[in-house]
């Protein structure tokens, strides 16, 4: 039995300007009574601009959760116009920082060294990544997602200590499941969230690869959700669009 607190992440991507985003943090308070907090751990990840709401929001003792962004700049502070640092996101009590989403990754060319440089800032500044890997629908139908996915993980924490990656947050995409309503299923999503946490076991050993939340991501709901939380080595979920229903996202984050 894994004593890992499972983490059921809401990734809003570009949706709700901030009261929007208050009316959901609020909707979502609600739905979470009935949820027990204590033994699954809640998050959202707000557009930057929402993220001074849901800080005030769970400030205020409205809901608990904690927050991270959808990205973060992989410099500390300077003339990088448009970018958000690492400390402003500590700043606003922020948790964790999403790195390397699948929409990053084909969207605006992030690869494995920005992917790379962004964990290491995101560690900089006391928040905890949550790596996105996964492969795309070719490489599936080639075979080589494992190898695939390995690899965006290889890359994305290089040169991370054993002490970081202990702490790290994985999240497995296929970037076919993303946004499509097609999910992997459990045994596929099992067999890469293994994948990954033996990858770990080999390159930072038995208490590095036991401690790191490896969550998947992809059309989940709370129709599916039982049966992926039912795998081993599947310690959450990275939800998009679900998480855009107060209901629903309390829903998946009740699943026991
Ligand atoms: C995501 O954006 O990370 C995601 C998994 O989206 P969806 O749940 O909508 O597939």
């Amino acid at each position: 039995m894994s004593t890992r607190t499972p983490l059921m992440a809401g990734n809003w991507k570009m949706n709700l300007d901030w009261k929007q985003g208050l009316a959901l943090v609020e909707e979502l308070g609600d739905h979470l009574k009935t949820v027990n907090t204590d033994a699954v751990e809640v998050a959202v990840l707000p557009p930057f601009v929402d993220l001074r709401t849901v800080q005030v929001a769970v400030e205020a003792g409205k809901l608990p959760i904690s927050y991270g962004a959808q990205d973060i700049s992989a410099h500390e502070s300077g003339a990088y116009t448009g970018e958000v640092s690492g400390p402003m996101l500590a700043a606003l009590g922020a948790t964790y920082a999403t790195v390397g989403h699948s929409e990053r990754r084909q969207l605006h060319g992030e690869d494995e060294q920005v992917t790379n440089a962004k964990v290491k800032a995101a560690f900089a500044a006391g928040l905890t990544p949550i790596l996105c890997v996964g492969e795309p629908l070719e490489e599936r139908q080639a075979g080589k997602h494992v190898e695939y996915t390995l690899a965006q993980l290889e890359g994305g924490i290089e040169g991370v200590s054993a002490e970081q990656a202990a702490k790290i947050v994985i999240a497995y995409e296929p970037v076919w499941a993303i946004g499509t309503g097609e999910v992997a299923s459990a045994d596929d999503a099992q067999e890469v969230c293994r994948a990954i946490r033996e990858a770990l076991r080999a390159l930072h050993g038995d208490v590095v690869a036991d401690a790191v939340r490896v969550l998947y991501g992809g059309s989940v709901k709370s129709s599916n959700v039982v049966e992926l939380m039912g795998k081993e080595d599947v310690d959450g979920a990275l939800v998009g669009g679900a998480s855009l229903k107060a209901e629903e996202f309390a829903k998946i984050a009740g699943y026991q």
